[in-house]
């Protein structure tokens, strides 16, 4: 490997930024389980203005964001219906099932985003079945390529929720990205939901940490989750300083790693065995199709480019605020020539 990789695997494998790790050194704290981290205090109070909400809760990862907020909402024994590649059921370990005793139901969601039809569809009302407990949307949907829902989906498929009675919960890990590339504020693409978690540690590159946003009483209910799962921390505001500055600082240049994004498709699409579903690349991220993905990963790691696979014929790319001017040409330069040196061998 190559003395500087350029890593395309995440946007999680951003380092703090010098104005974080001054904004943790200087951090005003207290102990958070008693309610007492000012510097907690206020990053909750300022994702839950950003977004919209009454109230946040910090929390440690995207992951107990949503496991939280589905405790909540649904009862034992009942389904959450989600979109079909949905991080909650495919990368969240069967936790809505272990946690809170939910079944997934999926529905189809061609580049990530349901139709409304087939969400009213899903519900189920009937003594004879599982009853419905939430309905959970994802924006942007990271497994069908970082894609964008747009504003009248999300509206309609919790207005579809809501008529049924049920809670309409949004994963937001990247909502920030999602709002980028909508061009609206992030409190649009959150108003339909009951509830959103949104990640500090992706795109806004914080080292730590999501927040999960919603009504008062909801957050007070989350607040009890929380604790049960282990997430109470005490002096959280060391962590919350550095998602203070991500979320202050951070949000605006998310454009930037789009347009990255959009130059890397374009140039993995003309590589010879590399194709790319161009619509599909709407915000940070490009998913290549070609053969022997694991064997790629290695291939490419050597010639100093770190990706992803998942699955047998698909890589992950990923922009992010680390890349420097320049790093997605040298990236696809060392691409086409590893690819090409593979294609020439016996
Ligand atoms: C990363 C991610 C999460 C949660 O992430 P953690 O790694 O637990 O912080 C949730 N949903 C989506 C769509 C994600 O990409």
């Amino acid at each position: 490997m190559l003395a500087t990789a350029i890593d395309l695997r995440s946007d999680t494998v951003t380092r703090p930024t010098a104005a974080m790790r001054r904004a943790m050194h200087d951090a005003e704290v207290g102990d958070d389980v008693y309610a007492e981290d000012p510097s907690v205090a206020r990053l909750e109070a300022l994702v839950a203005e950003r977004a919209g909400f009454e109230a946040g809760l910090f929390v440690p990862s995207g992951t107990m964001g949503n496991q939280v907020a589905l405790a909540v909402h649904a009862q034992r024994g009942s389904e959450a219906i989600v979109p079909e590649r949905a991080h909650v059921y495919e990368y969240e370990l069967g936790a809505m099932a272990v946690i809170s005793g939910l079944v997934p139901r999926f529905v189809r969601a061609p580049r990530g985003v349901p139709r409304p039809e087939d969400v009213a569809a899903a519900v189920t009302d009937s003594v004879h079945v599982a009853p419905s407990g939430v309905v959970v949307l994802e924006n942007t949907h990271n497994r069908a390529g970082g894609t964008v829902v747009p504003l009248d989906v999300s509206l309609a498929i919790a207005e579809v929720a809501h008529a049924a009675g049920l809670p309409c919960h949004l994963d937001g890990a990247r909502a920030w990205n999602a709002a980028a590339a909508l061009g609206v504020p992030l409190a649009e693409v959150c108003a339909p939901f009951d509830s959103v978690s949104l990640c500090l540690s992706k795109g806004l590159g914080a080292p730590v940490g999501s927040v999960l946003v919603g009504s008062a009483s909801f957050v007070r209910a989350a607040h009890r989750y929380r604790k049960l799962l282990g997430g109470g921390m005490r002096q959280a505001g060391v962590l919350a300083a550095a998602g203070l500055v991500a979320v202050e600082t951070m949000s605006e240049r998310l454009g930037e790693d789009h347009e990255r994004a959009r130059l890397l498709a374009e140039g993995l699409a003309r590589l010879p065995g590399v194709s790319v579903d161009l619509e599909s690349v709407q915000t940070n991220m490009v998913y290549a199709t070609l053969s022997d993905a694991a064997a790629k990963v290695e291939q490419l790691k050597h010639a100093g480019v770190l990706v992803n696979a998942v699955g047998p014929s698909s890589l992950r790319f990923v922009t992010h605020a680390d890349l420097a001017e320049g790093d997605v040409e040298l990236a696809l330069e060392r691409v086409a020539k590893a690819l090409e040196s593979v294609a020439a061998a016996p």
